[in-house]
Order: C-alpha cells, then structure tokens, then sequence
C-alpha cells in the first residue's frame, strides 16, 4: 500500500470509529459492561408515614425513583411506609442498629433521645425554610447534626422542609391570653412547651384520635401542617377558626442513613444520594406551597375563619420560648450548643432577609 493510500484508509478508518452506529454501540456496550460488572447496591428504607402520604410519602417515592435513575440502575432504594418493617416511630433504632439501612422522619420525634434532636426540625418563631437550609450548609448546622447522630452511627440528610405550619384549629377565636387559659390543645414540641406556659394544656394524640377529639370537644384546638394536609384531617367541619402560625415556621424532614452502611458506598452513590436528596428537599417544600395554595381556596369557600393570634400572645410566646430555651440549655449542653449555633446564625442572616424578602413580601 502507498503510504498516500494507508493515509486515506486510516482517515476513513478513525471516521468509521467516530461516527458509525457500530461504534457507538461498542462504546454504549462498554459502559453497561463496565455498569453491570459492578456489584447492585440494594437498601432499605423505613418512612414514619403510612402508604401515599400526600407529599412528605409520595416525595420519598420519587427520591428513590431519582436515585435509580441517576446511578444507572446500580442503586435501589426500596421504601417502606411505617409498619411494615418497624413501627413509625422505631425506625430511629432500626436504623441505628442496622436492622434497616435510612429513614424518612422528622428530628423533633428523638427529642427524648437528645433535648437537641428537635432543634434540627427548626425553632419556634426562629429561621425559615431557606434560613434553616443556609444555616445547615454554612452556619455549621450539618456539623453539628452529624456530628450527635454520628454517636447514634446515623448520618442524616435534609430531605424535605413543610414551610410555615399554620398555627392550628380553634374551636372558638382566641382575642387573648386569657382565651388561651385552661385550652385543651394537641400542639407536640417546643411548641407545645411555649404554649402550656401560656395557661394551655398540651395534649399528645396519634393522627387517628385527632378528629374525634376535636369533634367530642375532648380537645379544644389542634395544630396538624397547614392547609394541604389539614383540609385532608376534616378539621374544619368541626372547629372554625384556622389560626396563622408561629411554632414550626419551616419544619425539616430528615433523609438519615445508618452511618457504616453510607460510609461503605462509593463516592458515586454517597453524590447521587446527596444530590436526590436536595432536589427531594427542594421538591417537598414547592409542593407544599403549592398545595397548600390550592387547598386554602378551598377553605375560604367552605368559610373558615382564617386570623392571626393578636400581639399579646405573640409577645408572651416570645418571652415563654426564651425560659424554655433557657431551662434546656441548662439541661443538655448539645441543646445549649446547637441553640447559640442556631441563634448566631440567626442574628447574621436576619437583617439580610428583613430587607430582601422581608421587604419585598410587604410592598408587593
Ligand atoms: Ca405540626
């Protein structure tokens, strides 16, 4: 061959390489050889929520969805709503344990674990949705919540935000501090520690027990997520007057793994995981917004009496949730810790909000 020629051939030849189906076949083939030769990771994953929960549950579905997609197939994350492995609230332990591989919860449930737990699900009348996701990423936030659940061998993840909860269903208006006085109300949390210093008699009752309380006038006043969520419960066929809220103004949903089990995947898995996980967040937090829009259209219509505490509760409520803090940090020294983290974070990132979307959000 003159070397004209082999110049030509080989020309023709690299095109046949960079441009025929053939080749691009060989190196599709490549890849999903070198996607199959690699070991299937499989885990599991228990929520606190029952089956096609609306948002919080259906989110989780699509997280794993997401996570099958954009690792190729190479890691599946298979959901379980409560009670099917563990009961809702053992998912914390199983996870810890090993038994299970994640959850989907919400920190303020191991408050009993940890005074701090509840302080990741976010602070009565403190930070915000976005606040709270600034303060995790780069006011120490995830330091501080991996670092306590690192002694429980859990590593977690935000992995959804309900924006503001409102403040609950009353039976009749509140005008007072002393309306509140002798309330029976079902409000968990810090929440219902700032309220029972108010004069209101907080009550725990599982979801199912709700209803029928407030219809029985057993309780007086419940709080439940906000508009969405609560149009679902029924709560205003039986209590009129629909509260704006105060005590959870963004509560964080928690993605948490076993920390051995996470530790052990491949860089690959640990991105794809963190990177669902924030578009889960994200995800979450929209769709609340979204419902929730919708659904209080709905209950303008059906005329429920939507208010505002007056400024006299709001300023007892500040002053109460100050002894509260108080009486905690003196209890736990992680609460003491992550509060003045949280409370730091707060005093830089407030002036900022007060006259961006503050700002704007009043003038519109
Ligand atoms: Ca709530």
């Amino acid at each position: 061959m003159k070397r004209r020629d082999f110049v030509k051939g080989a020309i023709a030849a690299t095109a046949a390489v960079g441009f025929s189906g053939c080749t691009r076949e060989m190196i599709e083939g490549k890849k999903s050889v070198h996607i199959n030769r690699r070991k299937k990771v499989k885990l599991k994953l228990a929520t606190s929520w029952p089956a096609n929960f609306p948002i919080m549950g259906t989110g989780v579905d699509r997280f794993a969805e997401k996570v099958k997609a954009m690792s190729g197939g190479s890691l599946e994350i298979k959901i379980y709503p409560k009670n099917i492995l563990v009961p809702a609230l053992a998912v914390f332990d199983a996870t810890s344990s090993g038994q299970i591989d994640a959850f989907h919860s919400g920190p303020y449930y191991w408050k009993g674990k940890n005074p701090a737990f509840a302080l990741f699900s976010g602070l009565p009348l403190g930070m915000v949705a976005s606040e709270l996701s600034c303060w995790m990423n780069y006011g120490g936030g995830y330091d501080l919540w991996r670092e306590l659940y690192g002694k429980y061998n859990l590593h977690p993840f935000v992995g959804g935000n309900t924006g503001v909860q409102m403040g609950g269903w009353f039976r009749k208006p509140i005008d007072s501090l002393e309306d509140l006085k002798g309330l029976k109300m079902r409000i968990p949390g810090l929440g219902g520690e700032v309220m029972a210093r108010l004069g209101v008699n907080p009550i725990l009752l599982p979801a199912g027990e709700i209803y029928t309380s407030l219809e029985r006038g057993t309780i007086d006043a419940t709080e439940w997520v906000g508009p969405a969520l609560d149009i679902r419960m029924g709560f205003y066929k039986v209590a009129r007057y629909y509260y704006t809220g105060w005590h959870e103004p963004g509560s964080i949903l928690e993605l948490t793994f076993n920390k051995a089990r996470f530790d052990a995947l491949s860089d690959e898995h640990k991105a794809v995981i963190e990177y669902a996980a924030e578009a889960m967040t994200t995800e979450m937090y929209h769709e609340f917004m979204d419902e929730n829009a919708k659904a209080l259209e709905k209950l303008k219509e059906l005329n429920v009496q939507i208010r505002d505490f007056p400024p006299e509760i709001v300023e007892a409520a500040k002053k109460a949730l100050q002894e509260v803090v108080k009486e905690q940090s003196a209890e736990s020294a992680d609460f003491e810790r992550v509060f003045a983290s949280m409370e730091t974070y707060y005093r830089r990132i407030k002036p900022w909000t007060d006259i961006s979307e503050a700002k704007y959000l009043s003038i519109r």
